[in-house]
């Protein structure tokens, strides 16, 4: 199988991880005249572009005070995140048509590649398209990386340890205690996500307690202390679905991974084969199960009695590589 092509995981920008230990390299970034800076508060980010909204890459004079971290580099340019305090409202910066969330950001990057691919009789993109959409990739990868990190530092203003206040060190890459001398660093938590399919090559897909009457997705967990991640899909496909998934060989493949800050999860994508397919929903978290053969769901799709997740999800993606080609509809 070849590797999922992923929304939130394309990227431009080198992370510079080399230049987090300078200690002013937040300084030296600002003063490099070819800096570029996204601006967040409140956990949106600034956005530029009222027909299709990108992530604002705004050089960084006159931006009200906030904190500042250091993304990477582009083309040998300095790449920064700037997080105004969620305190007071905030203008937004000059620049900047709208506050928007990361979801919404991507959701219309998406519906752009859609319109492109499916409305023009062929020929290549010219240079203009070829430089927007990789000015795109570069704008939404500093997006992914800014959110995820700023989200940490809002929930982690104080030692796990002692209780005590902590300060950002590192261009925003730890945050210090002066007390126990210690770094703390960002957290990401690995969750599975899995197309379960069973011998006669049908998908299970879930229903969850909180959503619309129709919604269905693959199922997904998150990993638990100690457990690694084959046992992991086994046990959230057990607990949801009462349906077994082998430990042979094979039985448990991974197929990609992407980003999903909100506020910090990592989804891990698999395909797992069922070895039962009696199904048994716990009923607290999903309370439907259901197996679709590919006629089935493309039927219940089409009609609307069967909404997919969103086509910037990794779920739909699997979804969609079982199916073998592109689904209609969204939720
Ligand atoms: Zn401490």
């Amino acid at each position: 199988m070849h590797p999922l092509d992923l929304p939130f995981t394309r990227t431009r920008h080198d992370r510079a991880a080399r230049r987090r230990a300078e200690t002013d390299v937040v300084e030296a970034s600002l003063a490099d005249p070819a800096a570029r800076t996204l601006v967040l508060h409140r956990g949106l980010l600034a956005v530029a572009g009222t027909h299709v909204p990108t992530a604002a890459l705004l050089a960084p004079v006159g931006l009200p005070a906030g904190q500042w971290l250091f993304l990477g580099e582009h083309d040998g340019a300095p790449c920064l995140a700037l997080v105004l305090p969620d305190g007071a409202e905030q203008e937004l910066p000059p620049g900047a048509d709208a506050w928007l969330g990361l979801r919404e950001v991507a959701r219309g990057a998406g519906a752009v590649s859609g319109a492109g691919s499916g409305g023009q009789s062929g020929g290549q993109p010219g240079p203009d398209a070829v430089a927007d959409a990789d000015a795109e990739v570069l704008a939404h990868g500093l997006a992914v990386e800014a959110v995820a990190l700023a989200g940490w530092h809002r929930t982690h203003a104080r030692c796990g340890r002692c209780g005590g206040p902590t300060t950002a060190v590192q261009g925003g890459w730890a945050r210090y205690c002066p007390v126990d001398e210690r770094e703390t660093y960002p957290r990401t938590d690995p969750a599975v996500i899995m197309a379960v399919v069973d011998d006669a090559d049908r998908l299970l897909l879930g229903h969850a307690a909180a959503w619309p009457a129709g919604r269905f997705s693959t199922l997904a967990g998150f990993v638990e202390a100690g457990e690694s991640l084959e046992d992991a899909v086994r046990r959230e496909v057990a607990e949801e679905s009462g349906v077994q998934v082998g430990s042979g060989p094979g039985d448990v493949l991974y197929r990609g991974s992407q980003p999903w800050p909100f506020p910090a999860s990592l989804m891990l994508g698999f395909r797992a084969r069922a070895t039962t397919t009696a199904v048994r929903t716990d009923d607290e978290e999903v309370t439907e199960a259901r197996w679709f053969t590919r006629e089935a769901l493309l039927a219940a799709v089409t009609a609307g009695d069967v909404g997919l997740p969103g086509r910037q999800s990794i779920a739909r993606a699997l979804i969609e590589e079982w199916y073998g080609g592109e689904l209609p509809g969204a939720w």
